[in-house]
């Protein structure tokens, strides 16, 4: 347990070493030797591969080794009691944990690095198995890298064509902008780099919206949303707007990506579809109430304002079933007014309407608000009473015979009276049958002297 824990204290302190060790490694004049036979000369960038490597080398070592089984345990932990190495040293160590374990440096699957038995005999020659495996991570990851960069390039080329690009310091001061931003904005790009990204800010933006945004990505996060934009020449254009926050490798924020596409056209024709919507429902209103009134139109008498023909029958049959199922009476009135075509002769058509409307307000006062009177046509009206026997209707008959031969109209010297027919619905009874009762009533209320009430059972 000792010894494992021995272990890990000098792999952390390999790994945080581990850029020391290697420069040391790498100033050595035997592997500067080797370097100079390929021709290379290590930049800072392929220095940290080998950083790397060494790094999976400690990886390995840490999780791996059981340091019991080491046949040269002596020289191990005599070395690593040391607290300090030297690269021979460390290699040695590499080479003591060989026998219980190879190691395998995999990068992308296709290298394997197997430490040699003697270090100190075979120091160059790990050296070198260590070159050709930088050199071949190297050019892999040259390809590799290449790769991705054509990659990059198309997908830059790509989001470019369509999308409005720009970039800004943590500050929120423009670094970089794409053609497309440039053109949609109408700025010219030396115009935008090094001012802040507010120029494009339409000052009809809440800052609500804009608060929101810069707490989101201050917290590292990317927003998304729309913001609409002032053009250079004052002309407002609306985008999708995503913008990432880019972290450095400490998790800094070292600059904010924004990538827009200009739904200016979709939001402008999102509101002509919602105008015309309002409108279109206006016009339902209008056509709603407009059919109302025909529907009114076309059940009221335009003279009188009383229900016309064909509303009654609609009333008619409602009631007529009613009664049926409820076992009450109906009964009906028709009432003509005498000589009537007379009246016209004598006092002119007006005078006649005069005398219609009048009889339609004298009858509509001397009946139930339950009973329904209608216009039956030209100087005839209808009177449906529901729940009333025919001995009911005909005091309600001659009630309406008084009081219109009574009534002394102003505008004529002259007595109006009317004749009525009435009749009650019987078992059997239909509309047709029901209305040809009373038609012949009346026929006879006329034959017998007029200004008269007489009911089905008199006859
Ligand atoms: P009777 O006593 O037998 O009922 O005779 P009458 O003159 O009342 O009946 P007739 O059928 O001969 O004439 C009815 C007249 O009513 C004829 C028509 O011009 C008139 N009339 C029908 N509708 C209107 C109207 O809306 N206004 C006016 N002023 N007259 C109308
Ligand atoms: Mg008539
Ligand atoms: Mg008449």
């Amino acid at each position: 347990m000792k010894r494992v824990v021995q272990l890990k204290e000098f792999c952390d302190f390999l790994r945080i070493n581990k850029n020391l060790i290697i420069d040391n490694w790498l100033s050595i004049d035997e592997v500067k030797n080797i370097f100079a036979i390929h021709e290379l000369v290590l930049s800072s960038e392929d220095r940290k591969v080998f950083y790397e490597f060494f790094d999976c080398l400690i990886g390995v070592m840490q999780w791996d080794v059981e340091i019991s089984e080491c046949p040269v345990k002596t020289k191990f932990l005599q070395i690593l009691n040391k607290s300090f190495f030297n690269i021979s040293e460390l290699f040695t160590l590499l080479t003591c944990l060989k026998n219980s374990l190879t190691y395998y440096f995999y990068k992308e699957g296709i290298f394997s690095f197997v430490l040699l038995d003697d270090v100190e005999k075979n120091f160059l020659k790990i050296s070198n198995e260590l070159f050709n495996t930088y050199e071949q991570i190297k050019d892999k990851d040259t390809d590799y890298r290449a790769d991705h960069s054509n990659l990059l390039n198309e997908y830059k080329k790509a989001v470019d064509l369509s999308n409005i690009v720009s970039k800004t310091n943590p500050k929120g001061i423009i670094t970089y902008v794409n053609d497309k931003f440039c053109e949609v904005s109408g700025y010219k790009r030396e115009e935008l780099i090094g001012r802040p990204h507010n120029i494009v800010r339409h000052p009809t933006m809440p800052s609500r919206i804009y608060k929101e945004l810069w707490d989101t990505i201050k917290a590292k996060k990317t927003w998304n949303g729309l913001i609409t934009n002032i053009q250079k020449d004052g002309k407002s254009y609306t985008v999708y707007s995503t913008i990432v926050p880019i972290l450095d490798i400490d998790g800094d924020i070292v600059e904010y990506i924004a990538i827009r596409h200009d739904v200016t056209e979709f939001e402008q024709a999102k509101e002509q579809l919602s105008t015309l919507n309002k409108a279109m429902k206006h016009k339902v209103d209008e056509l709603y109430s407009m059919a109302q009134t025909f529907e009114e139109q076309a059940s009221i008498d335009v003279l009188t304002g009383v229900f016309n023909r064909m509303k009654f029958e609609e009333f008619f049959d409602l009631e007529f079933q009613k009664a049926k199922m409820q076992r009450n009476q109906l009964s009906i009135i028709l009432l003509d007014i005498d000589n009537f075509k007379s009246i016209n002769d004598t006092f002119g058509h007006d005078i006649g309407d005069d005398v219609l409307k009048v009889m339609t307000k004298l009858i509509s006062q001397n009946i139930r608000s339950t009973d329904t009177l209608s216009r039956w046509g030209g100087e005839e009206f209808v009177i449906l009473l529901p729940g009333t026997s025919l001995e009911q209707a005909k005091l309600v008959a001659t009630n309406l015979k008084n009081v219109i031969s009574g009534y002394k109209f102003d505008t004529l010297n002259y007595e109006v009276t009317c004749s009525f027919g009435v009749a009650v619905c019987n078992d059997s009874d239909n509309k047709e049958k029901l209305f040809k009762r009373v038609d012949t009533v009346l026929y006879k209320a006329k034959n017998s002297g007029k200004n008269i009430v007489i009911a089905e059972d008199e006859i």
